[in-house]
């Protein structure tokens, strides 16, 4: 855009930082670390490869140490325990060099060869490039089926659209990086946050690869809180619902009454206990619900606040910068 107007100076060489989440993977590491230099030794640019050592117990860790010592473009971040992959990838962005910021399991299931390609759109003017699921080779029917309908639940609900059949793979340039760290709220649900910063976004298709070797380290337990994170952290959807099932039960609740009040004035008919009892059961709960549905408004709103989300992030500014600073302000 505004690249044109700036006066050229001999580009510095560029880096990109590739950011692997590890957590007891020694299985798969001389694989994963052979696939990604093997890829990014014939790109004519720099790179380094953080990995992010998310509290491994079976030497991993030692393992990685080695190679860090050998190569000089590798870096490793050991984390004092176990924090999870969202944490792990938010000190890899937190602590990445490059230019562009590429983040990759280390299972192989991201395919390294796609690295060049990811490079090739952001260098065209993607801010990030998104890399989508055309198959999931890799996991069992029951993950398949699941993950499709959570996505489309949680699309429904979130305030931003979280694109479907995308993980965690992608890359991001160094104005997407500084965007993903000036959101400091705790609970980290990495891909709604990927979505909230917008940006050009280009899509890649790939066919997801089975893991090269080890285990998966997420278990139903973790997959439905990481899933519940998901809705608590990008949609306060729930909390309507609470008020609007009260409200319902509330209006059922003052009809029913009114009706066994207006039958007993109008038609001097004696009023029905049990009807009468259902109807101030219902408005009392009703009362109640969305009571708790408004507080439970302003609980929201306090959510929001203390997430200290940017309220905005520019993309661009286009004003005459040339014109001398007196001119401008008229
Ligand atoms: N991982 C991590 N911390 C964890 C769990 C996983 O850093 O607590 C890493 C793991 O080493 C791998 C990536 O996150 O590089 C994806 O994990 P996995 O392949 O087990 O997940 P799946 O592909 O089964 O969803
Ligand atoms: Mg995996």
């Amino acid at each position: 855009m505004s690249g044109a107007l700036l006066p050229h100076f001999p580009s510095a060489p560029l880096v990109v930082t590739v950011i692997i989440p590890v957590f007891n993977e020694l299985a798969v590491l001389p694989v994963c670390l052979a696939r990604l230099r093997n890829v990014l030794d014939s790109l004519s640019l720099s790179y380094e490869l953080l990995f992010i050592d998310d509290g491994s117990t079976d030497g991993t860790s030692l393992y990685l140490d080695r190679v860090a010592s050998d190569m000089d473009a590798v870096r490793v971040i050991h984390l004092s325990r176990n924090f999870g992959k969202e944490a792990a990838m938010t000190a890899g962005l937190d602590y990445a060099r490059g230019d562009a910021v590429i983040i990759l399991d280390a299972d192989m299931q991201d395919p390294p060869e796609l690295i060049p390609d990811m490079i090739h759109a952001w260098r065209a003017g993607s801010d990030v490039v998104v890399m989508r699921r055309r198959t999931r080779v890799g996991d069992t029917w029951m993950k398949r089926v699941s993950a499709h309908l959570y996505y489309r639940i949680l699309n429904r609900l979130s305030e931003v659209a979280i694109p479907p059949d995308t993980g965690d793979f992608r890359l991001l340039s160094r104005r997407a990086v500084a965007a993903m760290r000036s959101m400091t709220e705790r609970s980290r649900y990495m891909k709604g946050l990927f979505a909230w910063i917008g940006m050009p976004t280009t899509t890649i298709l790939y066919d997801r690869a089975p893991r090269a070797a080890g285990k998966s380290k997420w278990g139903l337990a973790n997959l439905a809180k990481l899933g519940f994170d998901g809705i608590t952290s990008f949609s306060l959807s729930p909390l309507r619902i609470a008020s609007i099932a009260g409200a319902i039960i509330l209006i059922i609740g003052s009809v029913l009454g009114l009706f066994v009040i207006a039958r007993a004035l109008l038609y001097g008919e004696s009023i029905s206990v049990p009807l009468a009892f259902v109807a101030l059961l219902a408005f009392l709960s009703g009362l109640q619900l969305s009571t708790i549905g408004v507080l439970g408004t302003y609980v929201g709103r306090i959510h929001t606040e203390i997430k200290q989300r940017p309220v905005y992030l520019i993309q661009g500014i286009v004003e005459r910068a040339h014109m001398p600073a007196q001119q401008r302000q008229h």
